[in-house]
């Protein structure tokens, strides 16, 4: 199959008949073999009717159901667990995205040979203060701190080779980092193309001002995540040590000179508290080091390599 069309939904009963024939066309005029998978986040209007009456039309279409609104990240995860083709595109329900883009993002997959092509969109049509200046501050923090250089994180059309989408799992609020997830995953061939970017023609954007806030908070997690999970005690182990050795220096200090040279009430002295609170902070943080290990050591994917080659095996 040479493509999987991933689209995320909550709540867009409106867009999807016209989204749905106009993939249709550009799928029909290109020739490609495809499925478009419609996961649907648990609306509570008729999306559902609608995927089920798309199928009937054309049995290229599916559609998968949660029972509740779990989030973007999860649907795209669900969708990436079930994409056959060689080419996944994921986009958006409400045709802010552009269904023309895809033939020239599956040329770059397939004969550039890129593991993913991230959209940018150049040109937005959103409310500029609330969405424009938030996510230019947020997409420079994003690609100074992982090293990956994109414009746009989060835009929602994307595509990428089918084993970059089963070698990652996207939880939580990650959706907007997919490109990082892949790059922890060994996956380095990543680019963008700048994309047709359209006014949202029916329905709200699901997404308020909190966005940021939890964007941002992502952004230090995965970071933290992708350097250090498999080795917490590297962090923590290390600046415990480091902490914990400057408290037992200030208290050997003071207690030599309490003992040797002069008379004084320890707790007189302002560098006792200091050394108290490090040796204290030290040893919490060796400890935190101590769990996390515990925790690296019985998580699923500790041994989670991804191989690419093999000679002789
Ligand atoms: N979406 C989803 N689950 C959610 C929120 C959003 O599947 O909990 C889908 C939504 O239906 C749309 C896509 O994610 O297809 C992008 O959302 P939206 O257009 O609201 O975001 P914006 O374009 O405003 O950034
Ligand atoms: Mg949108």
């Amino acid at each position: 199959m040479d493509l999987s069309i991933v689209i995320p939904l909550y709540n867009e009963d409106e867009s999807l008949p016209e989204l749905a024939a106009w993939i249709e066309r550009v799928m029909q005029a290109n020739n490609y073999s495809y499925e478009v998978i419609m996961v649907d986040d648990g609306s509570n209007d008729n999306s559902w009717n609608v995927i089920e009456s798309l199928r009937e039309q054309n049995n290229n279409i599916r559609g998968i159901k949660f029972q509740r609104n779990y989030g973007k990240s999860a649907a795209l995860n669900e969708g990436f667990k079930a994409a056959k083709g060689d080419v996944v595109i994921t986009m958006d329900a409400d045709m802010q995205d552009s269904p023309d883009e895809i033939p020239e993002l599956r040329k770059m997959i397939i004969e550039d040979g890129y593991d993913i092509v991230s959209g940018w969109k150049k040109v937005r049509y959103d409310n500029t203060i609330t969405k424009n200046i938030p996510s230019k501050l947020f997409n420079a923090a994003a690609s100074k701190t992982s090293g990956i250089k994109l414009h746009d994180f989060n835009c929602g059309l994307k595509a990428y080779k089918n084993k970059v989408v089963k070698s990652i799992e996207v939880y939580g609020e990650m959706h907007r980092y997919i490109p990082v997830l892949a790059k922890w995953a060994g996956f380095k061939k990543v680019t963008e193309k700048v994309v047709e970017h359209r006014p949202r023609k029916y329905g709200v954007t699901k997404f308020g001002w909190n966005r940021f806030i939890n964007g941002f908070l992502d952004l230090i997690s995965i970071l933290f995540v992708g350097k250090f999970s498999k080795k917490p005690m590297h962090v923590f182990g290390l600046w415990g040590t480091v902490v914990f050795f400057i408290g037992t220096c200030i208290w050997i200090y003071l207690a030599i000179t309490k003992f040797a040279f002069e008379k004084f009430n320890m707790t007189d002295r302002p560098i006792f508290y200091v050394g108290l609170i490090s040796i204290v902070i030290g040893t919490q943080l060796f400890l935190a080091g101590f769990l996390g290990e515990l925790i690296a050591r019985n998580s699923a994917d500790r041994n989670n390599y991804l191989i690419e080659k093999k000679l002789g095996i």
